[in-house]
């Protein structure tokens, strides 16, 4: 039973409380100094929290903070409406809560009864800021984020009553609702009261420590190994909806076919399908059909009995027989020779190996997972590919997409492998300059995550501790010989990779200074014979002429200003 609330009332009094004194750089709220603040200020803050110190740390900071404004409030309350009704003096919180601009608070239910031990109240939020900072930044939510508005409520309503009473969020605008809603209650009425009391319990480091081993614990126990999951970073449609593929593949035993183009993980892709799956305690062998010559891939496949063929002394097993129990891996799949996909065929339907030679038939447990770079269908209509064997293969195809189609994962990306290299070659550098990551993002990336690689790791080794990986670093091959390697960003952010040479960069400024072929052999002559403080000689070793030749030029200069 609940009877209906009676309107807010006039909030006039609060209102006379805010004072500006401008003239000494004070606002003021009975008494208490405020601060008005813009919102996007506020909300840079907490999107900065969120990356540096994370989503649970930075929601639960910001209801502390909201907490004690909530408290400082209270304070108010009973000063300013004393002789009121409980529900007028008690909407005091809700009334300020207003005209701080955090939120409209539209009270639903509320009911207490301190000697009964009875509180409930239920409170609905519209235009909350911190649903509007939050989602601008980071997209709807599955869980509520108006963090420092609850931390207010409950801050104010515990400290008004003086006993402990916990607001929950229950549904929340950022999560779609058409708005918020709040409910409280004492602590010991929720059931996960002492979890949300937590939440405003300062984080002590030695808890944090503890929940940091207990989470090192469990990604130990259930993660695969980081470099195999390092590159199944990324956030794109395309790569997201791969990886998804993926991990739904992982549960089960399904063939998988992963095409791409070359660099782009292919081999990554297969390890991570391995670590995630029930046979990541079994071996993962992989084997490029492209990297043998086509006489010695049967035997690497299905292995050998002695005296199988010349040279063969003794029996070994195949890659099938040493997959056991784990997956295979069978890279450039379409440079099978036409001989060998019969015979794959055959193990794939019967999943039993005969090794080259002999005649006992091994059953073997092993998942495939073929990868190729070529497209199989049209292999097939060439009668390079057969095609009973691209049916068996073709249950479960991914297509793992190229980098220039994951532009928005590049960043990240590099970011891993800076990290990743500068480790491996013990180096600490001050992370990528501005133009560089412009000239990371504006690259076709035609060799993909393979290319992007190697380019850092070269980058991190030219680079000098302590210093920005620049472009230069990352793309040395672009324009420059010699002292200065130049590259330039153009205006829409790609490298110009002018072909011939000199630093475009330097050509440019030259031209555009419009200096004369003459003007330029005098400056170059003047500047060399200045390095060399007048030694003729060594001025003419500095420009690659011989000393008769300079003194030729030399002698014509003084003419000409003659
Ligand atoms: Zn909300």
């Amino acid at each position: 039973m609940s009877t209906p609330l009676p309107p807010l009332p006039s909030d006039a009094d609060l209102r006379r409380l805010v004072q500006f004194s401008s003239s000494d750089g004070r606002i003021w709220l009975a008494g208490q100094r405020m601060l008005l603040l813009h919102a996007a200020a506020l909300g840079s803050l907490r999107r900065e929290l969120m990356e540096d110190i994370g989503h649970e740390k930075t929601r639960r900071l910001l209801m502390r903070t909201g907490y004690s404004a909530g408290e400082s409030d209270a304070a108010l309350a009973r000063k300013v409406r004393g002789d009121a009704s409980m529900f007028s003096m008690f909407s005091v919180g809700p009334q300020l809560h207003m005209l701080e601009g955090a939120v409209q608070v539209t009270p639903l239910a509320f009911q207490e009864d301190m000697s009964k031990n009875l509180f409930k109240g239920l409170f609905r939020w519209d235009h909350s800021w911190e649903v509007e900072t939050h989602v601008r930044d980071f997209g709807p939510q599955s869980q509520p984020v108006c963090w420092m508005l609850l931390g207010y409520a409950t801050g104010y309503t515990s400290a008004f009553f003086g006993r402990r009473i916990l607001f929950k969020e229950t549904q929340c605008q950022a999560c779609g609702h058409s708005h918020c809603l709040i409910e409280g209650r004492f602590r010991e009425d929720w059931p996960d009261g002492e979890d949300m009391e937590a939440d405003y319990k300062p984080d002590s480091t030695l808890i944090e420590l503890q929940n940091l081993q207990k989470q090192v614990e469990v990604m130990r126990d259930k993660q695969p190994p980081v470099d195999d999951m390092g590159p199944l970073l990324g956030r794109s449609k395309s790569f997201v909806s791969a990886v998804d593929l993926l991990r739904k593949a992982a549960g089960t035993q399904v063939t998988v076919l992963l095409t791409g183009e070359t660099g782009v993980g292919k081999e990554r892709f297969a390890r991570a399908l391995h670590a995630l799956s029930d046979r990541a305690s079994h071996p993962f062998v992989a084997i490029n059909c492209a990297a043998l010559p086509p006489d010695l891939i049967e035997s690497e496949l299905f292995g050998a009995e002695k005296g199988a063929y010349t040279g063969s002394s003794a029996a070994r097993p195949g890659r099938f027989e040493r997959a056991d129990g784990g997956t295979l891996m069978l890279d450039e799949l379409g440079e099978l020779p036409l001989p060998v996909q019969s015979k794959l065929l055959r193990v794939l339907q019967d999943g039993v190996v005969e090794r080259l030679g002999g005649t006992v038939p091994r059953r073997v447990n092993v998942r495939v997972v073929a990868a190729t770079n070529v497209d199989l269908a049209a292999a097939v209509e060439k009668g390079q590919f057969r095609q009973d064997l691209l049916y068996r293969l073709n249950v479960y195809p991914i297509r793992v997409p190229p980098l220039r189609e994951r532009a928005e994962d590049i960043e990240t990306l590099a970011q891993h492998m800076l990290q990743k290299f500068s480790e491996r070659h013990n180096k600490s550098l001050a992370g990528f300059s501005d133009r560089a990551l412009e000239a990371l993002r504006n690259h076709a990336w035609p060799g993909n995550v393979r290319e992007l690689e190697n380019l850092i790791e070269r980058g991190v080794i030219l680079t000098g501790p302590g210093e920005w990986v620049d472009v230069e670093r990352l793309f040395p091959a672009l324009p420059g010989s010699g002292a200065e390697a130049l590259a330039t960003v153009s205006k829409s952010g790609r490298l110009a990779a002018g072909g011939s040479g000199q630093g475009q960069a330097l050509l440019n400024d030259l031209m555009d200074r419009k200096l004369s072929i003459n003007a330029l052999e005098r400056l170059l002559i003047q500047e060399a014979v200045d390095r060399s403080n007048g030694n003729i000689s060594a001025a003419a070793r500095l420009l690659g002429l011989t000393r008769p030749q300079l003194s030729y030029r030399l002698n014509k200069m003084s003419d000409d200003n003659a």
